[in-house]
């Protein structure tokens, strides 16, 4: 991926996550640049489908492009940070993100973002006065 895109998606993002929205600074290590739609899916190396996303989000999410709804069980598709909207399909409860929407819910449940070590990362944010 050449350096131009690799810029251009790190400053559209703001230096945040797209899916879980912790900034960079609050992690170690550098945020990584996800395709939304899979290699694998076919997806495209273009502005369009490309998000930032930490280490963690990057490995849970592989190449999922859908999943299942935890209240529903139906399959559905991933958040797509280029054509959603963040706030309608997640909020924060405290250092815990919720799903409002089945793609919330699937996103949330995949991509283990309720998991220990991005709720510490959050709860360390919000105890220092940072809201996410
Ligand atoms: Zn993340």
């Amino acid at each position: 991926m050449n350096r131009e895109l690799v810029r251009a998606v790190r400053e559209r993002a703001a230096e945040r996550r797209e899916y879980c929205c912790i900034p960079q600074f609050a992690l170690p290590l550098p945020f990584q640049i996800d395709h939304v739609i899979a290699e694998q899916q076919g997806g495209k190396t273009v502005p369009g489908n490309l998000a930032l996303a930490c280490p963690h989000c990057n490995r849970y999410k592989g190449p999922n492009i859908a999943a299942l709804d935890p209240e529903s069980g139906q399959l559905v598709r991933l958040f797509h940070p280029r054509t959603d909207i963040w706030t309608d399909h997640f909020e924060f409860q405290r250092e815990r993100t919720l799903g409002k929407t089945p793609v919330g819910r699937a996103t949330v449940q995949v991509m283990a973002i309720n998991a220990s070590e991005p709720l510490r990362f959050r709860l360390e944010l919000l105890r220092a006065g940072i809201t996410l």
